[in-house]
C-alpha cells in the first residue's frame, strides 16, 4: 500500500516525499480513507503509530476540498475564521501536532497555528488575528481565548480530540466538555485514545455519530 492508493492529492505526496515516507503506518492505512469519506472516526491508538498524521493528511485535503469550493467572490469578509480545531492535553503534543501540519501542509496553502498556556498569550493572539484555518490548541488557553472573545469556534467543521484518555488523566475533562458546549453541533470528528475506559467510551459517544472504528 502506497500513499498514492489512499488517494491523497500531489501536494501531500510532494510533501511526504520531501519527509522520506514511502508507507503509511496501519493507523494511516485504515483512518485515512475513512476520514476522507467524511466519516466520524473512533481511533484507538497510541503515539509513535504515525497517528498525527492519520488525521491531519485527510484534514488537510479535506480543508483544500472546502476551499476549491470558495470563490473570492462568494467568501465573506473579516479574517478567515478558524475550521479545524484540534484538542491536545499537553504542550509538548500541541507543538509536535502543529510542526507536523506545517510539514505535511507546506504545499496546501492551508494556514495552522498553536496555542498553549504557561506562556503569554499576544504573539497567539496575534497569529489568531492573522486568520487561520486549523487550530492546534491545549484546553485551558482555548477557554480562556474564548471566555475573552478573542476567538469563537462557531465555524469549527473538524474537530479532533487527541490523546483522550490522558485528558481525563490530566483533569481536563470538565474543560473539554466546556468547549464542546462552544462547537457547532454539525460537524465531523475525530477521536483518539491508547485506552477506552468506560468514561472515555461515554465521553465518546456525546462526541461521535456512527463512528468507524480503528485499532492498532
Ligand atoms: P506519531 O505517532 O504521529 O507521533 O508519529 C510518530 C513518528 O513517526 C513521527 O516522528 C512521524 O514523523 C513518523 N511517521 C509518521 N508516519 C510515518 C510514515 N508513514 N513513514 C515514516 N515515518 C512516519
Amino acid at each position: 500500500m502506497s500513499f498514492q492508493q489512499l488517494n491523497l492529492i500531489e501536494p501531500l505526496l510532494k510533501a511526504l516525499n520531501d519527509e522520506g515516507y514511502t508507507t503509511p503506518t496501519p493507523i494511516q492505512q485504515q483512518a485515512i480513507p475513512v476520514i476522507l469519506e467524511r466519516k466520524d472516526l473512533l481511533g484507538c491508538a497510541q503515539t509513535g503509530t504515525g497517528k498525527t498524521a492519520a488525521f491531519a493528511l485527510p484534514m488537510l485535503q479535506l480543508l483544500c476540498e472546502d476551499a476549491a469550493g470558495v470563490t473570492e467572490n462568494t467568501r465573506p469578509g473579516g479574517p478567515r475564521p478558524v475550521k479545524a480545531l484540534i484538542l491536545t492535553p499537553t504542550r509538548e503534543l500541541a507543538i509536535q501536532i502543529d510542526e507536523s501540519f506545517a510539514a505535511y501542509g507546506r504545499y496546501t496553502g492551508i494556514k495552522h497555528t498553536v496555542i498553549f498556556g504557561g506562556v503569554p498569550q499576544h504573539p497567539q493572539v496575534q497569529a489568531l488575528q492573522r486568520g487561520v484555518d486549523i487550530l492546534v490548541a491545549t484546553p485551558g488557553r482555548l477557554l480562556d481565548l474564548c471566555d475573552q472573545k478573542l476567538l469563537h469556534l462557531k465555524d469549527i467543521k473538524y474537530f479532533v480530540l487527541d490523546e483522550a484518555d490522558r485528558m481525563l488523566d490530566m483533569g481536563f475533562i470538565n474543560d473539554v466538555r466546556k468547549i464542546l458546549t462552544r462547537l457547532p453541533q454539525k460537524k465531523h470528528s475525530l477521536f483518539f485514545s491508547a485506552t477506552m475506559p468506560p468514561e472515555i467510551q461515554k465521553l465518546a459517544a456525546t462526541i461521535l455519530v456512527n463512528p468507524s472504528k480503528v485499532e492498532v
